[in-house]
């Protein structure tokens, strides 16, 4: 077996050591929109700019037996009834405030219980869980019956719990098969509880849970459970995804040509490269072209 000698190595090294030391920048191939300006709130709990609010402290016209419950000052504390968005929503990122009734009754599943369905199918637990056992995969936070959540993250009864919920609404085929099944993240009080879960289906007390196809949004529902759960500020917003188009494949800028020298680097350019070649096939990326540059 012929061996390299050791001229040859070095000249090998050095070729290998000059090409890594060469960095030019890469590009997606993608022209991306420019995301759309939010404005925040005042504080982060407030609605932004471009929330559905559903609840403001003044009414719940924005709900179906909105009427049942009853309002004073600012908040609204179940009552007779379940309450339903007349809206309906696919993906959203969900605030809602709620508070546990002050007085203590009941215990477990008895003790200030409540929920908030997503599409009308899908609960996210709402319990006073402050050192009040249950199964775990009905306490606060928990996909009801389908996982616990991540942490005990309550605060006492009478104080007020934030929800931070973002789900992704299922997708199913022609056929009704899934095509993406749901997915929930729930942030309490600053606190991961559900890190993108996978939901199995609709959650049901006397079910195992099976998804059956149903539209491409639904309302969401609170429940009364028959305890005098409180809410207050509650908003969402709409979920797009970014939108993208392709027009080449990824790339890196050609070099710069030296003083003197009327070269291009070894790399194509954009305009040179055939779009949809390679690269990226996200769907987002597929959409409708855009105006948008390719700045940074
Ligand atoms: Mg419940």
């Amino acid at each position: 077996m012929k061996t390299l000698s050791f001229p040859g190595l070095v000249a090998i090294a050095l070729f290998v050591n000059a090409s890594q030391s060469v960095a030019q920048e890469w590009k997606s191939g993608v022209e991306w929109q420019e995301p759309p300006l939010v404005t925040p709130g005042a504080t982060d709990n407030a609605p932004p700019s471009d929330a559905v609010v559903l609840f403001d402290g003044r009414n719940l016209d924005a709900w179906e037996n909105g009427d049942k419950w009853l309002i004073e000052n600012g908040v609204a504390t179940a009552n007779q009834s379940a309450i339903t968005t007349r809206q309906r929503f696919g993906d959203i990122q969900l605030h809602l405030e709620w508070s546990a009734p002050t007085e203590i009754r009941g215990e477990g599943q008895g003790r200030g219980n409540s929920g908030c369905y997503l599409m009308g199918l899908y609960e996210v637990q709402i319990l006073d869980s402050f050192r009040n056992q249950t199964y775990f995969d009905g306490q606060a936070g928990s996909i009801y019956k389908q996982t616990p959540p991540l942490a005990n993250a309550m605060r006492k009864p009478g104080e007020w719990n934030t929800y931070q919920i973002i789900f992704n609404a299922p997708q199913f085929r022609g056929n009704g098969d899934v095509n993406r099944p749901a997915y929930v993240t729930l942030i309490q009080n600053g606190i991961l509880l559900l890190n993108n879960f996978e939901l199995h289906g609709p959650t049901s007390y006397t079910e195992a849970p099976h998804y059956k196809p149903h539209a491409e949004t639904g309302p969401i529902s609170l429940q009364f459970h028959g305890d005098a759960v409180r809410f207050r500020n509650i908003w969402l917003r709409e979920l797009k995804p970014a939108v993208g188009r392709r027009v080449s494949p990824p790339f890196n800028l050609p070099m710069p040509p030296k003083p003197g020298e009327s070269g291009t680097g070894s790399q194509k350019p954009a305009d040179e490269a055939q779009p949809g070649k390679s690269g990226n096939t996200n769907s987002q990326t597929d959409a409708k072209p855009t105006t948008a540059g390719s700045k940074n």
